[in-house]
């Protein structure tokens, strides 16, 4: 029990007497014109206690309408690019305002241009959800508003980043010896684990001399599946190591990536003087939520002495199921690894959870410390700025920590199980529909299909696809996305919100066969807009 202060007075909101004479309930900020000179500090402070308790009643009585039922919204919003933009003042304001016209202009101007995220019938990209204790969590982390650069700064939210990270690895069935820390997104938990590939290698010295102007460098090569996430290579760009530098690697007919593929593309560069330096596997690639043999993969890093990074970000929470354990089977043997629980954890964006068994290498990487940031215990404690390039750091952990307990690991299994049920449910019902085909395995809660009447062309269905993908998200009821598959057009339904139920996938497949039986009636230049706008 933390020792507590015996002058410790605990806040209590003052009643409506603390207000100040003169304030407007309207304009409860700034000065407000004539005789505003005379007023105390108060009147340079904050929002009064009284008022902000009451705008936050209004607040929370909007967010618990909005999650009770997100369906009065249009998943999709109906608005023209630069409408939201047109309806909004080009200049700040001068006086304050009051927050009862700001949240009516909430309401008004900005919620009719949002895409609603947290609306049951997303199935675009990789559907999220921001549940009940994630949206409570993020009210407290802005009212303590720390920034856990430092232990100092705030011992809490180290000490709570780490023990929730090391919970979550506990959930995901990793062994010990995995240090995990937050990001924001998977895209900087990638770009970090590849500078900490490169700092693997001490010998090149880049950390100390830089790439540019090295004729003494070999070329730092690194591998990943042609169907990886773009934030493999921007990562790679970003570290300097040239685009052309990573290697795609060719997939098997499951959009995995292919081992010999990679074995031939290591010993080719070998050949060439090129240094291997990472491999990127993917468990739950975008497009199709494919899974890498991480394994045999994790045997080819282990002899050509590569990073292995596993860019688990969409796929890998499916772990917290005991019964999918298995898909990060291989990964206890890789160097780095990234989930993120903003995707498929119920955890609100943004809160990307990067383990590594290395954490030495990363800090060589990155820790880099300025007289104004030496404290006296920096030796005993993590500071969390030593281990990657941001100083300032959110504290994204206390939502972690209470989605996991408020959901429980049995909880949060049985949600996740029964959205791939769904998804297996819908996969079942592509697969038993004559026109409609699968075009991968469901190994988690996507689906990629698409709809290919008999007799049609490859380029008819691609046309007809895209065609019902505009129509059935114009309905207002879902909101789906779409890939390339070699060249074919595909659909992809992606369950991910903790709101979805079946009746709403079930409309989802409703509204794709109405569209299909349209599409197909109408001619294709028909459904779309002539380019000239008549
Ligand atoms: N990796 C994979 C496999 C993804 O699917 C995505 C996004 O969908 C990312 C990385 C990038 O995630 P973030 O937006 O957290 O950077």
């Amino acid at each position: 029990m933390p020792n507590v202060d015996p002058d410790f007075v605990p806040v209590s909101i003052p009643g409506p007497a603390a207000t100040e004479p003169g304030d407007s309930p309207d304009r409860p900020f700034g000065p407000t014109g004539e005789g505003s000179s005379s007023r105390t500090v108060a009147a340079l402070g904050d929002l009064p206690p009284q008022e902000f308790l009451r705008q936050a009643e209004r607040v929370v009585r909007w967010i618990t309408e909005y999650l009770a039922a997100p369906e009065r919204f249009p998943v999709v919003p109906r608005v023209a690019p630069g409408e939201i933009a047109a309806a909004l003042p080009a200049a700040p304001p001068a006086a304050a305002e009051s927050l009862d016209a700001i949240l009516d202009d909430f309401e008004r101007l900005i919620v009719p241009g949002v895409t609603h995220w947290n609306h049951p019938g997303f199935f675009a990209y990789f559907a999220i959800t921001a549940s009940a204790p994630g949206i409570l969590a993020e009210m407290l982390i802005s009212a303590l508003n720390v920034n856990a650069m430092l232990w100092k700064t705030s011992p809490s939210a180290t000490e709570l980043e780490l023990r929730t990270l090391d919970w979550l690895r506990q959930l995901l069935g990793l062994g010990d010896g995995w240090f995990g820390l937050i990001n924001d997104t998977a895209s900087i938990s990638t770009l970090l684990a590849l500078a900490a590939a490169r700092e693997a290698k001490p010998e090149l010295e880049v950390r100390e001399r830089g790439l540019a102007g090295r004729p003494d460098l070999p070329r730092l090569r690194v591998y990943t599946s042609s169907h990886a996430h773009s934030s493999v290579d921007k990562a790679v760009i970003t570290l300097g190591l040239g685009h052309e530098n990573v290697v795609h690697i060719e997939t098997d007919d499951a959009y995995r990536m292919r081992v010999d593929a990679l074995e031939a593309a290591v010993a080719a560069d070998r050949a060439r003087g090129f240094l291997p330096l990472a491999t990127v596997a993917t468990v739950g690639t975008t497009s199709t939520t494919s899974i890498d043999p991480v394994r045999a993969i994790a045997g080819v890093c282990e002899r050509e002495r590569m990073w292995l990074h596993v860019d688990a970000s969409y796929g890998g929470v499916a772990a917290v199921v005991p019964e999918m354990r298995h898909i990060l089977d291989g990964t206890e043997i890789a160097d780095s690894l990234v989930v993120n629980p903003h995707k498929w954890l119920f955890t609100p964006i943004d809160l990307s959870a990067m383990f590594t068994r290395r954490p030495d290498v990363l800090k060589r990487a990155f820790s880099l410390v300025p007289e104004y940031l030496v404290t006296r215990e920096q030796n005993d404690v993590v500071n969390l700025m030593d281990y990657g390039v941001q100083l300032g750091r959110r504290f994204r952990a206390l939502k972690l920590w209470m989605v996991i307990r408020a959901f429980g690991a049995d909880g949060l299994a049985a949600r996740l199980r029964a959205q791939m049920e769904m998804a297996r449910e819908f996969a079942q019902r592509i697969d038993d529909a004559p026109d409609w085909e699968r075009v991968a395995p469901v190994p988690f809660s996507l689906v990629c299909f698409r709809y290919a009447p008999a007799g049609s062309t490859e380029a008819e269905r691609s046309a007809l696809n895209e065609a019902i993908l505009e129509r059935v998200n114009a309905s207002g009821s879902v909101y789906l996305s779409h890939t390339r598959l070699e060249d074919r057009y595909v659909l992809r339904l992606a369950i991910g919100n903790m709101r979805t139920e079946r009746r709403h996938v079930m409309e989802a497949w409703r509204l794709l066969r109405e569209a299909a039986a349209t599409s197909s009636a109408t001619p294709l230049a028909a459904t779309r807009p002539s380019p000239t706008g008549d």
